[in-house]
């Protein structure tokens, strides 16, 4: 029996050029037109359509940050105030609107994305939750090549940094920077902060963020204080740009690229193989440890831990081939 781990959502950007994917109207699917040019007729090619057909837990079609927001990470954000751990990710190729979903559009505070807005939500709910002393502090780690950065200190260098897993289970890294942080702006800083080292990394180390993923992770520790008995709880909250999913051509790069592509390609299959595995009863293994990314999200997949997928789109004509492949990867998903 194969019930699955994730909660899938398919957001699609908006587009100027003209629009292959039609979304139907119960908002859980859309159809994708591809047109293909059939060679070796008298005359040329001559074109058809072919038309296919993914249904979602939920379709976002020009919504807002905010709709996006309600869709996906509330509950999540939610959870965590509860004591579920929750990862959310944005999947999708290069341009198709992933930190833009995470993180947010500079131009104006409506444009803020998930992760400034899970931060918003749970200070004002810890807030208002008089009975508990709340702790919140964040990490920001990106995976470049299989090797690990800290986005909150420049200085660290990857071989100082390794992944660590007790005997229990328990996974943390180590060698990242924990900061603590007493107010939403504090936290809103140190995201602007990695972000600004995530182009400063592009730009100086030639690590380019559309080939890195970067998670961004809010640990919460809410103990009860006065009156209140009761166990400290403490959940994690992970959030998930992933490297762009497009299929690099080998007889185009070489080098670098080739290799980036390698590492991409492995660890979002291998991201694929963990969660379809954690949804299969009957499957005892399940690879973690084979990628760095899933390795590092092992506590925060499975188990009680509630896990949003947002496969990104672009619906421009010229897209059609990326738009099919995440649909198909997210449809695996289901
Ligand atoms: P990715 O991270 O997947 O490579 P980006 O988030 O950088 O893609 O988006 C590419 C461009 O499209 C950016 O300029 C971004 O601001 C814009 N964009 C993406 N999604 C939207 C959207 N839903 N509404 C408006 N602009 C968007
Ligand atoms: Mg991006």
């Amino acid at each position: 029996m194969v019930s699955s781990a994730v909660r899938v959502v398919l957001r699609a950007r908006p587009s100027e050029a003209a629009s292959l994917i039609n979304f139907l109207p119960d908002k859980k699917g859309v159809s994708v037109v591809q047109q293909k040019v059939i060679e070796g007729r008298p005359g040329g090619g001559q074109p058809a359509a072919q038309n296919y057909q993914f249904k979602f837990d939920n379709v976002l079609a020009l919504a807002s940050q905010e709709e996006v927001y309600e869709a996906t990470a509330a509950d999540v954000v939610r959870g965590a105030l509860e004591g579920f751990n929750g990862t959310i990710m944005c999947y999708g190729q290069t341009g198709a609107g992933k930190t833009y979903t995470m993180s947010g559009g500079k131009q104006s505070f409506k444009q803020r994305g998930i992760i400034p807005r899970a931060l918003g939500h749970l200070f004002a709910e810890v807030k208002a939750m008089p009975d508990r002393e709340a702790r919140i502090s964040v990490q920001y780690l990106e995976i470049y090549n299989e090797a690990l950065y800290d986005l909150l200190d420049i200085t660290t260098q990857p071989h100082e940094i390794s992944i660590y897993e007790s005997s229990k289970g328990q996974v943390t890294v180590s060698g990242l920077r924990t900061a603590v942080v007493a107010s939403e702006a504090e936290a809103l800083a140190l995201l602007f902060e990695g972000e600004t080292n995530r182009v400063i990394g592009e730009h100086q180390l030639n690590r380019e963020s559309s080939r890195s993923h970067s998670i961004f992770t809010i640990t919460l520790e809410l103990k009860p204080v006065g009156d209140a008995g009761g166990d400290v709880l403490v959940s994690k909250l992970a959030l998930v740009d992933l490297a762009g999913s497009e299929r690099v051509s080998k007889t185009k790069s070489e080098g670098l690229v080739l290799r980036e592509a390698g590492h991409i390609n492995k660890s979002l299959s291998i991201l694929e193989q963990v969660i379809l595995g954690l949804g299969d009863k009957n499957r005892d293994h399940v690879p973690f440890r084979s990628s760095k990314l899933t390795h590092v999200l092992k506590n925060s997949l499975g188990g009680n831990c509630r896990t949003v997928l947002v496969a990104n789109v672009w619906s421009d004509a010229a897209q059609t081939d990326e738009t099919l492949s995440t649909c198909r990867f997210a449809q695996r998903m289901m």
